[in-house]
């Protein structure tokens, strides 16, 4: 409990295996504690994060969770995540076992603030989540589970949306802010819910990241985009770039570069028309491990972008090593340049600071005549943004350059 003194919060799991006195009863006790030891194992290895795995009772584990981990990923996909683990089949004496896990949830302080109180109230959850049917979680106080039930749904719906093809790519163009000349386009993905209708990133993206989601997604993203731009190139329409947002959690996971390479071949394109942008805040969580990425990515061809430049707190120093080619000025910087001076200032510093270092410097969000000459007085290179289009699906895109070049 050390949670108490700190005013955290701080969540108790409950497990307890389902049918686990058959497979004691089956298998005997020896196997039944073999089998508990290697899911407890799993657990381990899969949410390392997690306080305490401790077996308490005769089938129970019991885990907790700190602050953290409650905010890195929440306690409802955390809880999912370990049904997940349980479910995947165990090989014990020549045979494959399944089993299915009750979860009982109950939060520190929120549902009791001793450790007496949160066991007996997890330990009801546990019942209830039993009593109907098993293999699920169920939280102390019933709101919480609502809360976490709409996610998980939104979660369930989203993995079938990758497998369905509902998700789709709209192009944003971006131009030179002095020759006016069409510069690249920024692919930005929705996904087109069958009842909901087209959904924003905004909605899904923190979702697909918090559950690993965005792994497979953003290779379909990747793949799209890469497959958009060879059917373009064959129609002669060859735009110098086609940008894709890249999640922090694909950099860390260490696939990407191959997975660029691949659509990169497949596609037969050169890399260098094909721009990644990551964010800043990604750069800050784990230096080396994107230092090494980030290489790996140069290495290949492709350009390097960071997107929202100027919420992070990324050193110049940094920024050095870095050595990407582009930066985007995060577009609320943007929204009164023309009449706010401290806005006005960071957009001037920026456009300074990346000119220093050898850098295009592309403006987002740019909604008026005004922001444009602005930004083209003081030397910015790009825009994208409202002012020039909407981001438009891939039809549109060719009805527009034909129309505007
Ligand atoms: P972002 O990469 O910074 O994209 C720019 C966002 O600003 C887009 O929102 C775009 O529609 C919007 N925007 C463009 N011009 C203007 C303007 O003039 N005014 C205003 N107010 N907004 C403008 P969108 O499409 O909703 O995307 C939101 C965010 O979702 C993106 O921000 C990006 O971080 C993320 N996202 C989108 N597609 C993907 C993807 O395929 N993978 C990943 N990992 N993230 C994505
Ligand atoms: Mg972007
Ligand atoms: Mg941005």
């Amino acid at each position: 409990m050390q949670a108490a003194h700190n005013g955290h919060q701080l969540a108790l799991l409950l497990l307890d295996l389902d049918r686990f006195k058959n497979i004691n009863d089956s298998l005997g006790h020896s196997l039944g504690d073999q089998l508990l030891a290697e899911l407890a194992k799993r657990l381990r290895a899969a949410l390392p994060n997690v306080e305490t795995i401790a077996r308490i009772g005769g089938d129970e584990l019991t885990l907790m969770i700190e602050p953290e981990e409650l905010d890195r990923l929440g306690v409802d996909l955390l809880a999912q995540r370990a049904i997940e683990i349980i479910n995947q089949p165990v090989a014990l004496a020549g045979q494959e076992i399944y089993t299915g896990v009750s979860i009982g949830i109950a939060l520190y302080p929120d549902d009791g603030d001793d450790a007496e109180t949160l066991l007996s109230h997890a330990d009801a959850a546990l019942h209830r989540a039993k009593d109907q049917g098993g293999n699920q979680m169920r939280f102390f106080a019933p709101e919480l589970g609502q809360r976490a039930h709409a996610r998980l749904r939104l979660e369930a719906d989203l993995r079938r949306a990758i497998e369905h093809g509902q998700l789709r790519l709209h192009y944003q163009p971006q131009r030179s802010l002095q020759t006016g000349a069409l510069a690249g386009l920024e692919a930005l993905v929705r996904w087109e819910h069958p009842e909901q209708g087209l959904i924003s990133p905004g909605a899904f993206i923190p979702i697909a990241e918090e559950s690993g989601l965005i792994v497979p997604l953003g290779d379909w993203v990747l793949n799209a985009a890469c497959r958009q731009m060879r059917d373009w190139l064959a129609q002669g329409f060859a735009p110098p770039r086609t940008a894709v947002n890249v999640s922090a959690v694909q950099l860390s996971q260490g696939r990407l570069a191959a997975a660029v390479t691949k659509a990169l071949e497949e596609n037969a394109l050169p890399p260098e028309r094909l721009e990644l942008e990551i964010t800043e805040s990604f750069l800050m969580s784990d230096q080396e491990r994107a230092m090494k990425t980030l290489a790996e990515l140069r290495e290949l061809g492709v350009r390097l972008s960071i997107d929202d430049f100027g919420t992070g707190y990324s050193s110049l120093a940094y920024l050095q090593r870095l050595r990407v080619h582009k930066l985007k000025i995060d577009l609320s910087f943007l929204r009164d340049v023309t009449s706010n001076e401290a806005n006005a200032a960071i957009v001037n510093a920026i456009i300074a600071l990346g000119h220093t270092l050898g850098l295009e410097v592309l403006a987002e969000g740019v909604e008026r005549e005004e922001q444009a000459d602005y930004l083209r007085a003081h030397q910015c290179d790009l825009m994208q943004g409202y002012l020039i289009a909407r981001p438009l699906p891939p039809e549109a895109i060719l009805a527009f350059v034909k129309d505007r070049g």
